[in-house]
């Protein structure tokens, strides 16, 4: 993902501005699964292996573990 100084939630759109606590939506490049968690600190860095996506708060959360959920029961034998 490219680095860039503007963060809008992944399922939303709505831009970050400034003191706002999001979440972030991670899932692993090589494996099954998705998790949720508070933005920042043990996510960064390890951007070669996980998928991160920026989540505005819990609304959004739970729409991205439903997108998620949808993907899982109708997803293809091919890898994602
Ligand atoms: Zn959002």
């Amino acid at each position: 993902m490219a680095i860039t100084t503007q963060v809008t939630c992944d399922v939303c759109g709505q831009q970050k501005k400034d003191g706002e606590s999001w979440l972030v939506a991670v899932r692993r490049i090589d494996a099954p699964g998705i998790g949720f968690g508070a933005e920042g600190a043990m996510y960064e860095g390890r951007s070669q292996d996980l998928a991160i996506e920026h989540i505005c708060g819990q609304g959004c959360a739970h729409t991205r573990l439903s997108r998620w959920l949808d993907s899982q029961l109708h997803q293809t034998t091919e890898a994602a």
